[in-house]
């Protein structure tokens, strides 16, 4: 299975990305808990650089990691506004940053620092597609937002934000005794207003080709620029070619054109781990073949280098780390001597000149799994398909719904269709739901094209999954999957819920019955919300033979409580159908006996592949209280460092 290297995810964006721009040792405050215990309230080294916001434990020598976030995660960054509450930390100064759909609340020792890390990091995230429209300017505390009173965590913001306001909320009174209040030496200017600056035009560069369907579209070629005219939505943007038409183009197509972004090389393989590497460039089997990566350890960029000519003829991939010189500015190297500005020209010179490595980089090797991503439907704003322009070929199975097909759309893109049996389905509520769900694109999970609604019986047509359903894939591979396949199918499946739960869309039936895998070996999540749809009683009633009751928390079979959190218990469970390659939980056990043993606190057993730290994963996710278990944005970061890269670089 392929690894998506997610805490590395932004390490394309720039070479540049890991110089620190800001550093200070603040406290942050845990996110688990609801106590305002002063044992909350942590230490930690607070890092900025242009990708990441990262803390770290200071022991003695050295630092821990103990957490990051992607700047193009964070949806806002302001001062809390703390009322008449009281800090329990000696730093009286907080601010917070929301992402996903958390909120890190971090304390400053003086209003100047505050005030200089919310303006560092709104500059730095100023051009994120999701900026908050609103925010809750007091604290989350024991269970409601102090400011607007609401109970619910994830409830919108109660005051609108303006990300480019210089610490938009009025400043507090100084704080009796502290100076560093008043001291505005260092404070850093207001951010020049955008006019000031004059229209800046976005151009972006094309990853893939795409051509356009509808006559609205724009056709796209790889590695050819565009201006950016409008962000219609997260998926879709108006553009302009270099001859002036103007059209629609998905955005998960192109790239910003940065001079140093290195998403347009093809041998830039960002989502290519060591294992992965090695297996691409012994299958191409072509002396100096190469890839660039980036390094899951370390974050660093490494190139894979495969040849035949080092000692005694075999096959072998090295791996040489980038490094980068200190100071400014910036060099990289592979061999002491050459040193380049940029990765690149880096690359390029070694095209030529072996200069210390085992052969010089003779072949550029693409990742072959980088086929072009899925699009948000076939057009912008085009979610109804006319069923004239599908064609029906063969059965891939049947459904709660009805028949899925394979099928052709226009005659040349390959489809699943979807046939709902009449009365299988509240229609009229899922067609309003359908126009949401066809928004949510992402890589691991399975896309909703569009849907026929204009007659009976209604067609759900969907991105077609060649491998079928992840249960039987794991049961006909018995025995063939190791442990590191078994962890990157789950890897899979969490970046998967991790968008649905940033997304605040809750699956309800998350199993490996309801995940597909694709020719290239991705795993996808599929079915998200459909639970909601089927009118068969036995399915959805709790009571009923056809609800997963093995899939699920108590507070779902005992009070029918859905939550991203009851997906992570689900998710606990597929964790364990993978490792187990496939058995059925509880195997012995009828659903009534279960809701009694899981209720009791019995669990699932450790299955033979998994190891002990793997097996804890599977452990948090089956906590009895939800909120105390994990997010997904932390089942993957736990994953992604056990997939980490088993050997040193060189
Ligand atoms: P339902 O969730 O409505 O019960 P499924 O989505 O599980 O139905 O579909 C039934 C079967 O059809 C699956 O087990 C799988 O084998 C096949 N199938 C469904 N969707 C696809 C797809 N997108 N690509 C390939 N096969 C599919």
């Amino acid at each position: 299975m392929e690894c998506v290297c997610q805490v590395h995810g932004s390490c394309g964006r720039s070479e540049m990305s890991s110089t620190p721009i800001l550093e200070e040792t603040l406290i942050k405050r845990s996110q688990q808990k609801k106590r305002t215990s002063p044992l909350n309230y942590k230490e930690r080294v607070f890092v900025l650089t242009k990708s990441k916001l990262t803390y770290y434990e200071h022991r003695a020598e050295k630092r821990l990691k103990k957490g990051s976030v992607e700047l193009q995660r964070i949806k806002c960054v302001e001062i809390v506004k703390n009322g008449s509450s009281v800090i329990p930390c000696q730093n009286k100064y907080p601010f917070q940053v929301v992402h996903d759909s958390t909120t890190l609340y971090i304390f400053a020792p003086s209003n100047e620092s505050r005030s200089i890390w919310v303006q560092n990091i709104k500059e730095e995230i100023k051009n994120n597609a999701q900026i908050a429209a609103k925010f809750h300017p007091q604290f989350w505390q024991e269970g409601g937002w102090l400011c607007c009173g609401q109970v619910d965590k994830l409830a919108p913001g109660c005051e609108g934000y303006n990300l480019f306001g210089y610490v938009s909320r009025k400043p507090l009174p100084p704080v009796p005794g502290d100076e560093s209040s008043s001291s505005m030496a260092r404070r850093p200017p207001p951010p020049t207003p955008q006019e000031e600056a004059g229209p800046v035009e976005e151009v972006v560069i094309a990853l893939y080709d795409f051509e356009g369907l509808e006559p609205h579209d724009l056709t796209l070629k790889t590695g050819e620029e565009y201006v950016i005219l409008e962000k219609c939505d997260v998926n879709w943007y108006k553009a302009r070619n270099k001859h002036g038409e103007e059209g629609y183009i998905p955005s998960n197509y192109v790239t910003e054109k940065e001079s140093d972004t290195l998403e347009q090389f093809i041998w830039f393989c960002k989502n290519v781990n060591r294992n992965k590497a090695e297996e691409q460039l012994r299958k191409e089997g072509k002396e100096g073949g190469f890839m660039v990566r980036v390094s899951s350890n370390t974050g660093t960029y490494t190139v894979s280098l495969y040849t035949r000519s080092a000692g005694d003829g075999a096959a072998t991939v090295r791996h040489y780390q980038i490094k980068e010189t200190q100071g400014s500015p910036r060099q990289f190297y592979l061999a002491e001597k050459y040193l380049f500005s940029s990765i690149p020209e880096l690359i390029e010179y070694h095209k030529l000149n072996a200069a210390g490595l085992v052969s010089r980089l003779r072949h550029a090797v693409g990742d072959q799994t980088r086929a072009a991503p899925t699009t948000a439907g076939f057009s912008y704003d085009k979610w109804e398909i006319n069923p004239s322009e599908l064609t029906f070929m063969k059965e891939l199975g049947c459904g709660q719904f009805g028949v899925v097909r394979l099928g052709k759309w226009r005659a040349q893109h390959k489809v699943a269709i979807k046939t709902v049996r009449e009365g299988a389905m509240s229609e009229d509520d899922f067609i309003e739901e359908a126009k949401i769900m066809m928004k949510l694109s992402h890589r691991n999970l399975v896309q909703l094209y569009g849907v026929c609604t204009q007659q009976g019986p209604i067609y759900l047509v969907t991105e077609f999954m060649e491998l079928g359903c992840l249960l039987n894939f794991l049961r006909q591979r018995r025995g063939a999957l190791g442990a590191q396949d078994l962890l990157g199918i789950c890897h899979d499946v969490s970046q998967g819920m991790q968008h649905l739960e940033q997304n605040g869309f809750i699956h309800r039936d998350l199993a490996a019955r309801n995940c597909l895998v694709n020719s290239s070996l991705v795993v996808k999540v599929s079915d998200f919300g459909m639970t909601r749809y089927v009118t068969d009683d036995q399915y959805w009633s709790s009571s009923g033979a056809k609800f997963p009751v093995k899939w699920s928390p108590p507070e779902v079979f005992n009070f029918c409580k859905y939550s991203s959190k009851s997906d992570v218990w689900s998710y606990g469970v597929l964790m364990w159908e993978v490792f187990t390659e496939g058995k059925m939980p509880f195997e012995h056990n009828q659903n009534h006996e279960v809701v009694m043993m899981v209720t009791q606190g019995h669990r699932l057993y450790r299955p033979k592949k998994a190891a002990p730290h793997i097996y804890s994963i599977m452990q948090m996710c089956w906590i009895e209280r939800a909120d105390e278990r994990p997010t997904f944005t932390e089942i993957t970061q736990l994953i992604t460092d056990e997939l980490e890269d088993d050997g040193p670089d060189i």
